[in-house]
């Protein structure tokens, strides 16, 4: 008699061991490809970086522009040179030439004092785009800093997931290799019709399944019974828990 009583409450207590193998399992694996896909970088840390190079870029624009501006203003500056050396060095002496090189002369001055405005006002858009640059490396370094700690948390996660995945499935194996072909069957028919959960603890005539409480007759079938033992409620294999 106990012998045979011992033997169902193996089988049960094997699927149930086997259920709780399987939750770990999936909840593991779950999580696993959640710190996968979180592993790598960030959507905010490519933002930042591309934020960064637009502002750079700009930059680069108004420093060129500068510099083109700067030989404008060299070459201006020399025209205007020969041309007051024409006006007095005494060498030519006809009033009309000599209108005609004074008006050129106001017109490149002219055209350096707006090209001086112009230049002044780069330089100031060059100062407030190197201060938005500062800011936005500063913003760059401050998520790359953050993507990196939380990588190093990730990484370990996965380490450990995958280490505890491959306990499990080794566990697994060899419940498996003493599970019954035909209750197993049982066994994976009931996880997928009840959201992962075949089996249940019945736990002082409590299914712990459906929570319902089965009458004294049943559970007395359930602990005398030799073969599996569904719940009347909910349909799971009963299996009997160590306070009831
Ligand atoms: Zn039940």
């Amino acid at each position: 008699m106990v012998e045979e009583g011992s033997g169902l409450v193996s089988r049960t207590e094997s699927l149930y061991r086997l259920q709780t193998l399987d939750l770990e399992i999936i909840e593991k694996t779950g999580r696993l490809q959640e710190v996968e896909a979180s592993l790598g970088e960030s959507e905010a840390l490519r933002e930042a970086r591309r934020s960064l190079q637009a502002e750079e870029q700009r930059l680069a624009e108004l420093q060129r522009r500068l510099r083109r501006q700067d030989l404008d203003l060299r070459s201006l500056t020399s025209k205007i040179a020969t041309e007051e050396e024409k006006l007095y060095g005494g060498r030519i002496k006809n009033p009309k030439e000599l209108a005609g090189i004074q008006e050129e002369v106001r017109y490149l001055k002219r055209n350096r004092s707006e090209l001086e405005d112009a230049m002044l006002e780069t330089m100031l858009e060059i100062e407030d785009v190197e201060a938005e640059v500062a800011a936005r490396r500063e913003r760059l370094q401050e998520i790359e800093a953050e993507w990196k700690q939380r990588q190093a948390g990730l990484r370990e996660e996965e380490a450990a997931l995958r280490a505890r995945l491959a306990r499990l499935e080794g566990e697994r194996r060899a419940l498996r290799a003493s599970i019954d072909d035909q209750d197993l069957a049982i066994y994976k028919e009931l996880r997928r019709k009840k959201g992962g959960r075949g089996v249940a603890l019945l736990v002082g005539g409590l299914c712990q399944g459906c929570g319902v409480t089965l009458p004294t007759s049943k559970v007395q079938e359930v602990r005398r019974s030799q073969d599996l033992a569904f719940c009347s409620n909910c349909g799971r294999i009963l299996h009997v828990g160590d306070a009831s």
